[in-house]
């Protein structure tokens, strides 16, 4: 539990949530702000930043109520695809430090355009063979 986090508040009932989903670890809800029809959230019930300061068994658990999740918006929604996304360090801009996987549910032919940057990342001279390298050290 951290004081000022807007997430925790959400888990000890401080602050309402449209919620769709909880577990013993995990609780779902509706993002305030949709992206999509169903844009959902699932959260760790437990104050962790980010996926740099989580464990194994947190996202193991985290990614099972996921897993729970996403075939709950298919099968009710229904939806046609689910895009799971999360931003993670300030490079990443996320808005809330408190870990939470956005689930965007997606359409046939829905016309949206979740990244609309379509200009692939061009690696210099050897940059990816030593990329590569160091990776597998
Ligand atoms: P981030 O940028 O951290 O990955 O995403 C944070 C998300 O949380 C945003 O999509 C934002 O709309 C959502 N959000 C922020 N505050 C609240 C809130 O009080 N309630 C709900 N349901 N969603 C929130
Ligand atoms: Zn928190």
């Amino acid at each position: 539990m951290s004081e000022d986090c807007i997430f925790c508040k959400i888990v000890n009932g401080q602050i309402p949530c449209d919620k769709i989903y909880e577990d013993e670890n995990c609780l779902a809800f509706l993002d305030i702000f949709p992206k999509t029809k169903g844009h959902t959230l699932v959260i760790t019930k437990k104050h962790i930043k980010d996926v740099f300061e989580a464990t194994e068994d947190d996202y193991a658990k985290l990614f099972t109520s996921v897993n729970k999740v996403c075939k709950l918006l298919k099968d009710k929604i229904p939806c046609d695809g689910i895009h799971l996304i999360q931003n993670n360090g300030k490079a990443a801009g996320p808005e809330v430090l408190h870990t939470h996987i956005h689930l965007m549910p997606r359409f046939k032919d829905d016309g949206k355009n979740i990244f609309p940057d379509k200009e692939s990342f061009k690696y210099n001279d050897n940059e990816k063979e030593e990329l590569l390298k160091k990776l597998n050290e």
